[in-house]
């Protein structure tokens, strides 16, 4: 067997194509804001790859570039003008944040019905209480990535390795909602493989090129692949990408698989984010 390929490009665009549709039909620019601190490089493409996305959509569209020993105050002046901001209907701090800062009081300061990013505790919580309002962006691409397939996830075994706030367990939430069995597994996890080969859907976010090996998975699972790595190379996602086609069902690529999907929800989150204040239901 060899997988089917998930672009994310392809199913990104038909999202960008709604967007756009809404956007035109809008009498208002949703905006967006994107704060960077520092200098981090990846930080700088995830950023400028976002903000390039957002004005080609026809946003309103704020760059805010602070250096590096930025005091938390500082800091949260910005924020606090952005919740203010009525031009802004949602903005983003990128993460990770320099040390000097802590990080959960940042996100905590953001205005929930501004989070388009979906990690404030208000946002994790209304999650948990199946309110799909502002869901975080990287869980809610796996998740349309894994529809886009047109298998049902209802009944399947779902495997997220990952249990971070803004990736692992919003992903393991939704698989919950959408009625699949999940277990979620991390790094003090025991036999990890004999849970993966148990996956009809697997869902990999851990930050290690390609640790995830043929003979650990299912044949025909899909594999949803978030991990972003840098290796001598090029960019590697988590999964061994070349070796475990030949067994999943289906599989997205590093790159051009989630990121680009993970883009695309955080601006349809920003378009959200404005219908929600006019009202609109969904
Ligand atoms: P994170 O906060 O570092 O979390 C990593 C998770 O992996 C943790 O839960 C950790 O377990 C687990 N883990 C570490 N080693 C493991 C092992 N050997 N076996 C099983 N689990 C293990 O990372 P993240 O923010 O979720 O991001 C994960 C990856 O996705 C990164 O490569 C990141 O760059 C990428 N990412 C991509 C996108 C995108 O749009 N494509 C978006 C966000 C993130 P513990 O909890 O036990 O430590």
């Amino acid at each position: 067997m060899v997988a089917k390929i998930i672009e994310g490009k392809q199913v990104a665009d038909k999202f960008l194509d709604d967007i756009t549709k809404r956007v035109n039909v809008s009498k208002e620019k949703p905006g967006l804001a994107i704060v960077l601190v520092g200098n981090n490089p990846a930080s700088e493409i995830y950023v400028g790859l976002k903000e390039k996305k957002a004005n080609k959509l026809g946003f309103y569209v704020e760059r805010h570039n602070l250096k590096e020993d930025i005091k938390q105050d500082e800091l949260l002046k910005l924020i606090d003008e952005l919740n203010q901001n009525k031009k802004i209907h949602g903005f983003i701090v990128q993460l990770p944040l320099p040390k000097q800062i802590d990080e959960t009081f940042i996100i905590d300061s953001i205005l929930p019905h501004k989070d388009v990013d979906g990690f404030t505790p208000v946002s994790l919580g209304n999650l948990v209480n199946d309110d799909n309002r502002l869901l975080p962006a990287t869980a809610r691409a796996c998740m349309e990535l894994i529809k886009s397939t047109g298998v049902k996830i209802e009944g399947k075994n779902a495997v997220v390795v990952g249990r971070s706030s803004i990736v692992g367990k919003p992903t393991a939430l939704l698989l919950l909602q959408e009625n699949a069995t999940v277990t979620i597994c991390h790094s003090r996890t025991k036999n990890l493989s004999e849970h993966t080969k148990n996956a009809d859907i697997l869902v990999v976010a851990v930050g290690k090129a390609r640790m995830i090996k043929k003979g650990m998975v299912k044949k025909g699972a899909i594999v949803i692949d978030v991990g972003i790595n840098r290796t001598p190379s090029g960019l590697a996602g988590d999964v061994d990408f070349e070796n475990v086609k030949e067994v999943a069902g289906y599989i997205t690529p590093v790159p051009r698989g989630v990121g680009p999907m993970t883009i695309t929800m955080l601006l349809d989150n920003t378009l959200k984010a404005m219908e929600l204040r006019k009202g609109v239901n969904f």
